[in-house]
């Protein structure tokens, strides 16, 4: 019987190298192991040297037309994640400044449910 946690997917560093699309994911086997991992390629799938990568996926992923996570590995799957969280917060802090640049000096914070407009 499998537990709820385990289809998480496991916590495992990443570094970003020359490019925001070129990163190193540590290995879960063996923590002295880092995977290259580049998202753009084969048409955004993108491509990692684990063995999974190289051996399952690669051949189905150079064919695809569209890209989707069933054609990724884990290590694909964990710095497309984690950039899009980064995305998401940056999104959000810009929202956040945006307001309160906008927002008069000396008015009265809005009310909730109130929108003027
Ligand atoms: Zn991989």
């Amino acid at each position: 019987m499998k537990k709820p946690h385990d289809n998480e997917p496991p916590r495992l560093a990443i570094k970003r190298l020359d490019a925001p699309y070129r990163w190193l994911v540590q290995s879960e086997s063996d923590p002295e192991v880092w995977y290259g991992v580049d998202l753009l390629e084969n048409g955004r799938v993108g491509q990692c040297d684990c063995d999974h990568f190289r051996y399952r996926l690669a051949g189905m992923a150079a064919e695809s037309k569209h890209p989707y996570n069933g054609l990724r590995c884990k290590h694909l799957v964990i710095v497309r994640e984690a950039l899009l969280n980064a995305l998401l917060l940056s999104m959000a802090n810009d929202q956040y400044e945006h307001e309160a640049r906008h927002q008069q000096p000396n008015s009265r914070p809005a009310q909730a449910g109130h929108h003027a407009s």
